[in-house]
């Protein structure tokens, strides 16, 4: 059917209507169907109102939500779809389609402006008349939550999603640290943040003692070319775990790093030589107790330092790695001072 409108008296008004102001957060169509929106943010689009406005899902929701329709930039155009019915599954009823993935965010208009105007953008035939009768909806009378309460409320939800999310920002954020100064397979500090570790202690000693311990496992290669990669890491583990065993490693706020492969480092905070010693021969015969399900028994060679007053990072470093290469040099399975 095709209905065709005119004469020379006939006029068709449209007025742009303003004055809605956008609420708070963003929301995102993620389920709709024509003039059906289902979900916001993955939750049944009812429950926002409910959450947000504390609108009821009863036969007053539309007038309750004319004050709070749905507004979004289409196509450079700002829309605005209000809810005309809240359905049983909790989704709903749109004045008009409303496409998934739209951006939306509830808005504020007031209800006599917004009735005014839908009275306004209209057709006529003949002379304006603007003296119409008042809308029978403002006389009907509706159970109002005063809409500072509403507002009070929008605030109240919205602060606590933002804190919600500010906290699991502070939980990514400190993952993210961890994971920075983490070593994947061990689980210890990586080399960086172990190497910044040791040249803080050298920074801060003013009198102070602290030592070092670096390890490598003995014949390692072996381990791989006989058992494969994954008992060799299995192995790599295994004196990780020793090496955060605090039974055996009772030196305080102590820092176990990988070093690279299968060679670690160790900063033991006030502990002297004949203690860093003590500890390095706990963990050399630990490892060598211990049995491997392929591997059986294997064995580790220890190099040990005290921090000198006048070392850098290097110079203390090289000393244990001396200290490490002549454990090697002598038989393998021992610990060497230096
Ligand atoms: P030495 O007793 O003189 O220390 O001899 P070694 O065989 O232990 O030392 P070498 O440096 O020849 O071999 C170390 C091996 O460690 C070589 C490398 O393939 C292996 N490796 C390094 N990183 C990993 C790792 O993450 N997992 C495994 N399974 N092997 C690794
Ligand atoms: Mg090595
Ligand atoms: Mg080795």
């Amino acid at each position: 059917m095709l209905i065709l409108y005119g004469g020379e008296q006939f006029y068709v008004e449209s007025t742009k209507i303003t004055g809605w102001k956008p609420l708070g957060r963003k929301f995102h169509v993620t389920k709709s169907d024509g003039r059906i929106l289902q979900e916001l943010d993955g939750i049944p689009a009812y429950e926002v109102y409910q959450k947000y406005l504390k609108i009821q899902n009863d036969e007053n929701f539309f007038y309750h939500t004319l004050e709070f329709p749905m507004f979004y930039e289409h196509n450079g155009t700002t829309i605005l779809r209000v809810p005309v019915a809240s359905n049983p599954d909790n989704s709903i009823t749109m004045s008009s389609d409303i496409d998934v993935n739209s951006i939306v965010r509830i808005s504020y208009g007031d209800p006599e402006t917004i009735i005014d105007s839908i009275k306004t953008a209209a057709m006529r035939e003949g002379s304006k008349n603007t003296a119409y009768t008042k809308s029978s909806v403002q006389a009907k009378s509706l159970t109002h939550i005063p809409l500072a309460s509403r507002l009070a409320n929008f605030i109240s939800a919205t602060s606590l999603e933002l804190e919600e999310m500010n906290q699991q920002l502070a939980n990514i954020n400190k993952q993210l640290k961890k994971t920075a100064i983490t070593d994947g397979l061990t689980g210890l500090y990586n080399r960086k943040e172990i190497q910044s570790r040791i040249g803080e202690g050298l920074h801060c000693m003013r009198g102070g003692i602290f030592s070092i311990i670096m390890l490598d496992i003995d014949n390692f290669k072996q381990v791989n070319d006989t058992y494969g990669h994954q008992e060799g890491d299995n192995v790599i583990i295994a004196l990780a775990k020793i090496l955060q065993d605090n039974n055996i490693l009772d030196a305080g706020a102590f820092s176990a790093g990988r070093w690279g492969g299968e060679e670690f480092m160790l900063l033991l905070p006030d502990c002297g030589i004949d203690c860093a010693k003590d500890i390095a021969e706990r963990i050399r015969k630990c490892f060598a107790g211990t049995t491997f399900q392929q591997a059986q028994s294997l064995t580790v060679s220890i190099g040990v330092s005290q921090a000198r007053e006048d070392d850098t990072l290097d110079s203390l470093c090289v000393r244990v790695d001396e200290a490490l290469y002549a454990a090697k040099q002598s038989g393998k399975n021992k610990v060497v001072v230096c």
